[in-house]
Parts: C-alpha cells; sequence; structure tokens
C-alpha cells in the first residue's frame, strides 16, 4: 500500500482529481433522470454478464459480450440529450441556459405576471436557484413542461384545478403547480399582507428561491427575495430585478450601454 503511495505521481493526483469531478458533475447531471434507470439497468446487465461468464452459460455470455463491446456507443446514442446538455452548460447561467435563452425565459415570466396582474388573478411563481425545492413539491402537481406566458397565465386561472397555490420553475422548465409554501412568521410584516404574500415571503427566507406574487385584489406584482419583498413593481422595474438577480454582469452591462445609445 506504501509503495503504491510512494509511486505516485503529482499527475496521478490530478488525474484522480479530475475524474473525480467529471463523475460528480455527471452524477449531478442524472440526478433524478430517466438516466438513473437507464444506468442501473445497464448495471444489472453487466452483473448478468460476469455471473453468466463464470456460470459458462456461453449463450447469454455471448449475447451480453456482444452487446456490452458496444456499450460507448450505445452510451452515447441513449444520452445524446444528456451529453448535449453536459456540454452546453460550459458557461452557464443559473437557468442552465445561455444569456438569451434566460432572459426569454424572465420575459415570459414577466409578461405572464402582467397579463395576471391586469386581470386582477392571483399567482405565485417560485424560481429556484441553488437550494433544491423537491420538499415543496411533495404537495403539489408535478409538471414538466417548457416555459411560456400563455402557460404560466393559464395555470393560475380560476377554473385551473392548478390555480391554488405556487408554480416551481426550475432550471428552464415549469416543475410543479398547486404547490404549497411555508409562511413567514416575521411579526413585522404589514397586516395588509395576507398569505399568498406571505407565503412568498417564507420560500424567500427558508431559500434562496426568488418569487414573484401577484395580487388578486390589487393587481400589484411584487418580488420576494431573501426574506424581502419589493412591492408593487412595474413591468420594466420586475424584468430588470429578474435580469439583475440571473444574468451574468458582463450580459446586462453591454446592453445598458447599447440601450443608452439607442436613446
Ligand atoms: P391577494 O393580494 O392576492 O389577495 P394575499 O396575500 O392577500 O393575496 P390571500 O388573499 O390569503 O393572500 O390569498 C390566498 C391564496 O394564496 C390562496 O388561494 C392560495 O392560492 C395562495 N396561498 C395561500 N397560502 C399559500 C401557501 N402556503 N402556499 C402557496 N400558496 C398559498
Ligand atoms: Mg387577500
Amino acid at each position: 500500500m506504501l509503495t503504491i503511495l510512494t509511486s505516485l505521481r503529482w499527475q496521478d493526483f490530478l488525474d484522480i482529481l479530475i475524474v473525480a469531478y467529471l463523475i460528480y458533475r455527471v452524477i449531478l447531471l442524472i440526478r433524478g433522470t430517466r438516466a438513473v434507470q437507464m444506468l442501473i439497468g445497464i448495471a444489472v446487465l453487466i452483473v448478468i454478464y460476469f455471473a453468466a461468464r463464470e456460470l459458462e452459460f456461453l449463450t447469454l455470455y455471448w449475447l451480453l459480450s456482444t452487446f456490452l463491446s458496444s456499450i460507448f456507443l450505445i452510451i452515447i446514442i441513449i444520452f445524446q440529450r444528456d451529453i448535449r446538455r453536459a456540454l452546453a452548460q460550459f458557461g452557464r447561467t443559473p437557468f442552465g441556459k445561455s444569456s438569451e435563452e434566460t432572459t426569454q425565459i424572465l420575459t415570459e415570466v414577466t409578461t405572464a405576471a402582467f397579463l395576471l396582474s391586469r386581470e386582477r388573478i392571483g399567482g405565485l411563481i417560485v424560481i429556484e436557484r441553488e437550494t433544491g425545492l423537491k420538499d415543496f413539491l411533495e404537495l403539489g402537481h408535478r409538471l414538466d413542461s417548457l416555459i411560456s406566458h400563455q402557460l404560466l397565465f393559464s395555470l393560475f386561472l380560476q377554473d385551473s384545478p392548478l390555480h391554488d397555490g405556487a408554480v416551481i420553475i426550475k432550471d428552464q422548465r415549469i416543475v410543479a403547480a398547486g404547490c404549497v409554501l411555508p409562511l413567514t412568521k416575521n411579526p413585522y410584516i404589514s397586516k395588509h399582507l395576507g398569505t399568498r404574500h406571505r407565503a412568498a415571503i417564507g420560500i424567500s427566507e427558508e431559500t434562496d428561491a426568488v418569487v414573484v406574487v401577484i395580487s388578486e385584489e390589487t393587481g400589484h406584482v411584487s418580488l420576494a427575495q431573501h426574506g424581502a419583498l419589493t412591492l408593487d413593481l412595474d413591468e420594466k422595474g420586475l424584468k430588470s430585478r429578474l435580469d439583475a438577480i440571473f444574468l451574468p454582469k458582463e450580459y446586462i452591462s453591454p446592453k445598458i450601454w447599447k440601450n443608452w445609445l439607442n436613446r
């Protein structure tokens, strides 16, 4: 053991570290996806392969060894979407997307918020950041859909069975609707704010999520972050705040200059 350790070069340490990091990233990427079941399936086949070899089940062994000899190709074909996603994640923004796609998502959220506001429909949109929100999905209805202002708007319509509670956005998708959030216990919150606003503040205290709240009573659109609520924003105000939170600074500054020059 000691001889192995002493014969290790610095390159080996670095090599092991890089491979460990890559494995860690792959696990993070596929966690909670269909890919996990597929990997388990492949692992089972490998176990059967070794068992067939030991027990000399020649036909089964031949079949599996033919299959497993092209396993790399098979993995690439099965996981091509995930591999593409992983490669695209270099230089990613919090949504795991390019800045253009992120700003598009934020525009959809903002548009939906003000459509709801104009119609005096209450809404609660939670955008996940680093802290996972799995616990809060449980009581809600799981979804997995692309983000559009039309869909966000219709989820909160009175007649929608999912309109009660919060919609949760994770990465670039709507992952749940009708979710129940923890209410803030902060005694200094205005008595005029009801449970919808208290739920927005509550989740922003417990996690780093950012929450857009649309008041049914007043039509006001507000933003909760880090336990604080910025009340009654206009459309530009909401979008620029969301941009500032989710977009890299290098992306926002040139845009500000461009807008200024265009004026
Ligand atoms: P509004 O200004 O829209 O009236 P409000 O802050 O006064 O909002 P309520 O009038 O109490 O709040 O709004 C009730 C609605 O808020 C519920 O129908 C439900 O959709 C949502 N809501 C209440 N509590 C929660 C919670 N814990 N988690 C998620 N949504 C909640
Ligand atoms: Mg109310």
